[in-house]
């Protein structure tokens, strides 16, 4: 099966999000635990769930990773600058 995958860059081009689309169940869960509403469920017909995550506010998007974290399928990934600061090592 091809792996659709959707990208959203903030206005600053400091934050991303990598939606797999494929593996989004539309189970809700990253739209009820994202602190800024940067995501939404929308309808999506042809799914077996009907509906399907949107990135709908980028730019309110802080980089938290909640989303990415909570996600039970592995279906968003979250780029932001604090993230390569971890993944360095932590150095500032
Ligand atoms: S938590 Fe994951 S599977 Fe659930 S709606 Fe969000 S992206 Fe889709
Ligand atoms: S990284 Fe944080 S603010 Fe951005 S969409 Fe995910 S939960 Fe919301």
């Amino acid at each position: 099966m091809e792996i659709k995958f959707v990208e959203s860059e903030s206005s600053n081009k400091l934050y991303r999000l990598v939606v797999n689309e494929t593996w989004c169940k539309g189970c809700k869960i990253c739209v009820d635990m994202c602190p800024t509403k940067t995501l939404a469920m929308v309808e999506a017909p042809d799914r077996w769930e009907g509906s399907i995550v949107k990135v709908v506010a980028m730019d309110a998007c802080t980089g938290c990773g909640v989303c990415e974290a909570e996600c039970p399928d592995f279906a968003i990934v979250v780029h932001a600058p604090e993230k390569k600061k971890a993944a360095a090592g932590g150095a500032a």
